[in-house]
This record gives C-alpha cells, structure tokens and sequence, in this order.
C-alpha cells in the first residue's frame, strides 16, 4: 500500500551500504589491525576506503579511493599513530565515484575532535539538516553522517559522551551501525531497529568493534557479542575492556534480511545466525517450497552457492555441479553504470561449462533478482551452451521496491519484479519456470520473526517514516523541537 508521491531515493544523502571498524589497543597501534579489519569488510565497499587514528594529542587520517590494497600503502599506514582507530569501506552507488562521500567524516570543535564511520542511511537527514542549519551549522557535504557528526558535537559541548549520543540518538530516524572516536575514545552505536550488523571482539591486546565477525576472526580475535539494537559501546581507551549502554530500547528490530541472502560475508555470524546456514537453510526451504525435477543442479558463482548446496541436499537424486565458471578479476556488475556495460559484463563474468549443461535440464540458484540482467543473460548463456531447459530458483522474496536504508537496489522503475508479477518476470528472463522463496521462509530461515525483520524491499512498507511511502508498524520520525 503505497501513499502518493514517492521522492527520489537519494534525498536522503548519499550514505550508502558500507563496512565500519573501530579499534582500541593496549600496546600497539590501531592503524594495522583495522587496515586487516577492512580488507575483511572488502565485499561491504569498494569505492573508497579510510582510516582516522587518535595518539592522545591529535587525529591522524588518511582516506583513500578504490580497494583497501589501492587505498593503502605502507607509508600511509605509518603516519596513522596511536592506539585508537576507526576505519570505513564505502560502497558505490551505480556509477558514482565521488572522492567528498569518503568516510570516516572527520570534524574538531571546542570540546575536542570527532571522527565518524557509518553503515546505513538516515531518512530524516533533511529535517535534521535544516534544524541544525538554523542554528548555525555550516555543512560541507549533502551525507547524513555529517548531520550526526554535527549533532554529536553540538551534544558533547553541554553533555557527557553518554548523554550526548542518547540525545543525538533521539532525533535520528533511520538506519545506523556507527564507529566513532571522539578523541581517543572508540564508540560503536547500533541504532534502535538493528538494521545493520554490528559487534563486539576481544583482541589479544585490545577491542575491536565492526560490522562483522569476520573481521574479528581475521585480526585472530573473539567474538564478544553483538551491538544490541539501541546500544552504545564504549571502548576504553588503554584497550582493555569496555562499558556498554543501553540508550534506546525498541518494542520491535527491523533487521535487514538482505544481510542475510546477499550482503554480509557467509562466514560471518550476525546475531546469533552463521550466515553460510541461513543461506543453505534457504536453500532447503526453496526445494521444499518450489522443487523442480531436472537433471543438474548448479550455483550462480558465488551469491548462489550456499543456497544450491541446501536446495541439491533436500533435492532427491540431483547432480550438483558447477556449470557456470567465473573470472574472479571481474567485479561487481551491479556498479556498472550502463544497461549494456551490465550486460556485457556478466558475459565476462561467467562462461558455462559446457558437459554439465548440454543436451540438461538445469536448475539454476541465486540468491536475488534486482534488476533482472544477471538472471536474462545467464539464462542466455545456458541455452547456448545446450541446455534442454532452464528452471531459476532464487533465495529471496521478489525485490519489489527499493531500499532506502542504504542498499543500491535500484529505483521502481528499473525493478524487474517492481509489479510483483513473477510470470512476467519468468518470461522476461526467459526461462522455464521460475519460483522465489517465501518471506515466511525467510524469516523461519534466520530464526527471527517476521515482524522483527525490515523487508521493505519486498513487501514496500518499511519499518521507517519516509516520505511518500507506506509504514510496516505505527512509527513516525521525532519532533525536532530544540
Ligand atoms: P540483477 O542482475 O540486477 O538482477 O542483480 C542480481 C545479481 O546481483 C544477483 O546475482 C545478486 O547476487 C547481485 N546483487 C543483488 N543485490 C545487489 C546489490 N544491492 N548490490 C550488488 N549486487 C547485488
């Protein structure tokens, strides 16, 4: 149900899908482990990629374009002293580049300097911005991470640390996983909802706070616990504990599904849940719900693997196999910013093996149908090489919206599924048959009530007071009054 006029997804600021860090070290410095800590949020970000350290005295910041490998060097990460430190990976939206959206926002004021990364997206970011413009904020950028920036500060000139981020908390609305130092003091807060991941690691000689736990694991740390939804973590700063608050306590979580099927790394555990296990339970429930016989089961390399391993399981008698191989130096086709640059690119991508598919009948499993080129042109590919026929069998719900908590899924119109018609998706796509899973599955794959997960991508009511569209819960954005 939606309500009218439906504004342009990027009103709310170009914050997008990202991966965020923050480290507190007793005897070492923080630049190294949360340089590791990036390289393995990678997947979260490539367009740019930063690191703000504190040495007790001042901030030291080097923030880069491209990969974590391109955005570093050793030099770089020499001149990062001090053993507090937050780092960012920023993901791109189609086509831009923009060197003014690199993160962590970085700003110093009376009572001392604040650095910010941020994961998620705010949908209130324009009423917050003009509030804060009223009363003398200058902003240099259009982002919704400089508006808390902003608010943050403003809070920390009257308040402590504490009451100051429950105050800014208060007058956010929208999506946040934030690391953010103020001086040397590392913060990670996860907003009410717990859209995005976020948790908490024990370091041999310090704490590490980060979007996921493979970054933990890769700084050979343990998993604490997760942020909890309306928590603020507090490292200390000599690295050798911390204290957390619990500044917000929502009735309901809107946790993003799609952390789950696509976003987050399958090694990672989020909440409780090993991703690689959603996916393959997804997998499962896929045949349960929407089995076809043929005589081959395949992934789409790598989004579909998981899911086919779990759908080939509690498949009788099916060959699982791989019949679509990938050039692993091409990347993401999604940041493509052509029709026919996507295209073309999935060709480069993936090439078919031509005895698991020739003269077959073929399952074809991925996790997710956006705008539809992925799932066209592969079932192009497969009947080119032989295929007898094509059956597409994908591990979400039907994307039939976009996302305005800070995943690029694309507008309305560019929706493959925007009307919800799977027949005319089938056809579209051109293969045989095609069968989503169910969002009940879903929710039952995670673990989590339905209730307490954002599918606003799906169902087109979200868990969020955004303009022109419709809500899944009574909520509404805060009064600004002060
Ligand atoms: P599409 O070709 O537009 O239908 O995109 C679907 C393919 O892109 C799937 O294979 C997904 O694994 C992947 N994908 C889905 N959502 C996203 C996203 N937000 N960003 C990048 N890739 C995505």
């Amino acid at each position: 149900m939606s309500t009218g006029e439906v504004p342009a997804r990027d009103s709310t600021g170009p914050t997008e899908k990202c991966g965020v860090v923050g480290v507190s070290h007793e005897t070492e410095g923080a630049a190294l482990p949360t340089y590791y800590a990036l390289y393995a949020l990678q997947h979260r970000g490539q367009e740019s990629a930063g690191i703000v350290t504190h040495d007790g005295f001042q901030q030291h910041e080097h923030i880069g374009m491209g990969l974590v490998g391109e955005a570093f060097d050793q030099g770089d990460i020499d001149t990062l002293h001090g053993q507090s430190g937050i780092g960012h990976v920023r993901y791109p939206t189609a086509g831009s580049v923009d060197e003014s959206n690199a993160q962590p926002f970085t700003v110093s004021f009376e009572a001392g300097s604040l650095a910010l990364s941020h994961n998620g997206n705010l949908v209130n970011t324009e009423a917050l911005r003009s509030k804060l413009t009223e009363q003398g904020h200058a902003f240099s950028s259009d982002g919704d991470t400089e508006v808390i920036a902003h608010d943050l500060a403003r809070n920390l000139l009257e308040s402590d640390l504490v009451r100051a981020v429950k105050r800014t908390m208060e007058r956010l609305h929208g999506s946040y996983a934030l690391t953010v130092m103020h001086d040397d003091t590392v913060m990670g807060i996860r907003d009410p909802e717990g859209n995005r991941p976020l948790i908490i690691g024990e370091l041999e000689d310090g704490y590490v706070i980060a979007s996921e736990s493979a970054a933990i694991d890769t700084l050979g740390g343990e998993v604490v616990r997760d942020v909890r939804p309306g928590e603020l973590v507090v490292l200390d700063e000599d690295g050798s504990g911390f204290d957390a608050y619990q500044l917000q306590s929502p009735e309901r979580t809107a946790n993003c599904f799609f952390e789950y099927v696509y976003f987050a790394r399958p090694d990672s555990v989020i909440d409780g849940e090993l991703v690689y296990e959603v996916r393959r339970e997804l997998g499962r429930k896929l045949y349960e719900e929407a089995g076809v016989e043929t005589d081959v089961v395949m992934p789409v390399p790598d989004s579909g693997r998981a899911f086919a391993s779990g759908y080939a399981e509690a498949a009788p008698d099916v060959e699982f196999a791989e019949g679509l191989m990938k050039n692993r130096y091409v990347g993401r086709t999604f940041i493509m910013p052509t029709q026919e640059a996507r295209e073309r690119a999935v060709r480069l991508k993936l090439n078919p093996i031509r005895s698991t598919v020739e003269d077959r009948s073929v399952t074809l499993i991925d996790d997710s149908i956006v705008r539809g080129t992925t799932s066209r042109q592969l079932v192009d590919l497969l009947r080119e090489a032989g295929a007898e026929s094509v059956h597409v069998r994908i591990g979400a719900p039907p994307i039939t919206a976009p996302c305005y908590m800070g995943i690029d899924m694309a507008d309305r119109d560019e929706l493959i599924a925007a009307e919800g018609d799977v027949g005319a998706v089938e056809e579209q796509i051109g293969a045989d048959s095609l069968a989503y899973i169910s969002p009940s599955a879903v929710a039952d794959s995670i673990g989590t009530a339905r209730s307490d997960l954002c599918m606003g991508c799906v169902t087109g009511e979200y868990p969020y007071d955004i303009k022109g569209e419709a809500t899944d819960r009574d909520v509404a954005a805060p009064v600004l009054d002060e």
